[in-house]
């Protein structure tokens, strides 16, 4: 077994380790491709710090290597599979009522604790998501964007041909903005990176702004007829002045706030209580993987765009050496493991 650590910031070491029993109830899994995102990015460079030595790693594919138990994991050796990357705690109230997605304590790989950049891996069968044959791993690298964006649009009260303004300085903008349209609302993308904006209005997603470029207030009067967004996502790793959201709410909206960034934004409590806002947060895509992985084989939401090119496993350490910011914000590396 091989995995790379990172010991410091800026600092991997590619360690072998003996191989592990498999535990009763778990599935070994080769990983074959693991996607190298802004995130995880963020993480080696250590502008998000973690305890080291620490396994990056958050989207992952893989083929069924070993079963532990057989007879209850409906898997067979060589299936491809889709890796779900939460373990509730089992032990906080909403886990013991079955509300698994809501666990207060959730472990999530890559996170907050050793993610999939190893080799072989051992996971519960129940973090394993079969994929269908027509969808490649590449895209399938993809699947928790979809699932996250899908536990933002359960959180929204989408109605047909409403107007909902995303901000976004990341890609995971371009995913909401396509499902958004897919339920038949209207997707508004506000982005300060023109890449995203450019590939936005690619994806047939009409309304793109720049508000470092355009006033926001003034275009989103035009297109709402004076309405505003009652419906409105910024995603917390995003750089927007909060200001801007403000102005693009309607009284009574629901802002809600997505991810888990470690930025903090400045929230005017004054501004809230005069709109009569209503701020919640969503935090991850558990429970929504099979939908994610039908979605991206139906093309709904299409991701080619966003597949960067590929990194040896073994070359890991030279190649993401040299890469900048700028370089993953549209499309994200692979990390290919032989
Ligand atoms: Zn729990």
């Amino acid at each position: 077994m091989k995995a790379w650590l990172l010991d410091e910031p800026r600092k991997l070491r590619l360690e072998t380790f003996e191989p592990t029993k498999l535990a009763e109830n778990q599935i070994k899994v080769k990983i074959e491709e693991v996607l190298l995102t802004n995130s995880d990015y963020e993480v080696y460079c250590g502008e998000s710090k973690r305890k080291y030595p620490f396994i990056l790693g958050r989207n992952a594919v893989g083929v069924v290597s070993k079963l532990g138990d057989a007879e209850n994991a409906f898997f067979q050796k060589m299936d491809r599979v889709a890796i779900e990357p939460y373990i509730p705690c089992e032990v906080c109230d909403e886990c013991k009522n079955g509300n698994y997605e809501k666990c207060s304590d959730m472990q999530e790989l890559g996170y907050n604790c050793n993610g999939l950049l190893q080799n072989f891996v051992d996971l519960p069968y129940q973090l394993l998501h079969r994929l269908p044959q027509q969808l490649s791993n590449e895209k399938a690298l993809f699947v928790p964007y979809v699932a996250f964006c899908l536990s933002i649009i359960d959180a929204l009260n989408l109605e047909k041909g409403r107007h909902i303004a995303i901000f976004s300085s990341t890609k995971t903008g371009l995913i909401l903005a396509q499902l958004v349209s897919y339920y038949q609302a209207v997707p508004v993308f506000i982005s300060n990176e023109e890449t995203l904006l450019d590939t936005a209005r690619d994806l047939g997603i009409f309304y793109c702004f720049n508000p470092d470029k355009v006033s926001l207030e003034d275009e989103i009067l035009l297109i709402t007829g004076g309405r505003m967004c009652n419906e409105l996502v910024y995603f917390s790793n995003s750089n927007f002045n909060m200001k801007d959201v403000y102005t693009v709410a309607s009284v009574n909206a629901n802002i809600c706030l997505a991810g888990y960034s470690n930025k903090e934004s400045k929230l005017s409590v004054a501004q809230i209580c005069k709109k009569h806002l209503n701020i919640f947060g969503v935090y991850n895509g558990a429970g929504n993987y099979s939908s994610a992985i039908n979605l991206l084989v139906t093309n709904t939401v299409n991701v080619d765009q966003l597949i960067g090119s590929k990194i040896s496993f073994d070359k890991l350490n030279e190649e993401i050496a040299k890469l900048k910011h700028e370089d993953l914000v549209l499309k994200s590396q692979i990390v290919k493991i032989n």
